[in-house]
């Protein structure tokens, strides 16, 4: 089976799973997403979630939090870990968002990678979810079941990953895609334990690499 027709396979089998996905991070706005998920970074996202309602209740909008002491920052945010450069990195990021893009987060992935503290996973991320556009996020459970299902051969870094799967992934199945197998690594492809293929419909188009 080659790659193209696997991914087919696959993304149709996990929406059957999945039917419902979506980010688990909270946010009712696109600047809290950019917030959020610079706490995320070494952090479960059910942390960041309860940080985050602190976070807001002290500094409630852009404006606040982009004239904060990053220290005060810090501070609120220190349990998510890396608290010194998640705050300054915070801190710098809406102070961008104020000066800059007049408190609104740009739609323009070149633009958000300017960001501090945004990667091509973040800026992904933000396209896909906030603004409805093709998005592959590479984060920690794409990569390993990607590589697992062999959908790309011994790829770790997250750009030459997402690159490999904008070749093989329909640009429309991206976002949820990427989410879904979020889903499915914490339930069943699970990266502590041996993955639980043994209940995993996708046992006869996973190719199953090092499992
Ligand atoms: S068959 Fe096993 S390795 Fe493949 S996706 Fe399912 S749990 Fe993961």
């Amino acid at each position: 089976m080659r790659k193209k027709e696997r991914a087919e396979e696959i993304i149709k089998r996990l929406k059957q799973m999945y039917p419902e996905t979506g980010c688990t991070l909270d946010y009712d706005d696109a600047w809290k997403l950019l917030v959020s998920v610079r706490l995320a970074a070494q952090c479960t996202d059910a942390r960041v979630n309860v940080v985050v309602q602190e976070l807001y209740r002290e500094f409630p909008d852009v404006e606040a939090l982009a004239a904060a002491d990053a220290a005060d920052i810090e501070r609120i945010v220190k349990p998510c870990g890396l608290g010194h450069s998640k705050a300054r990195d915070i801190s710098a990021c809406m102070r961008r968002l104020r000066d800059e893009f007049g408190g609104r987060v740009p739609e323009d992935f070149d633009t958000l990678l300017t960001l501090p503290g945004v990667g091509r996973k973040s800026a992904n991320l933000i396209m896909g979810d906030v603004f409805g556009k093709p998005a592959i996020v590479t984060d920690t459970h794409c990569i390993r079941l990607v590589n697992r299902m062999g959908l790309v051969d011994g790829i770790k870094e997250p750009k030459k990953v997402e690159m490999a799967l904008w070749k093989i992934i329909p640009p429309e199945e991206s976002n949820d895609f990427c989410h879904r197998l979020v889903d499915h690594g914490r339930e069943i492809c699970t990266a502590r334990t041996s993955p639980h293929c043994d209940r995993c419909p996708l046992t006869d188009v996973c190719r199953r690499v090092g499992v």
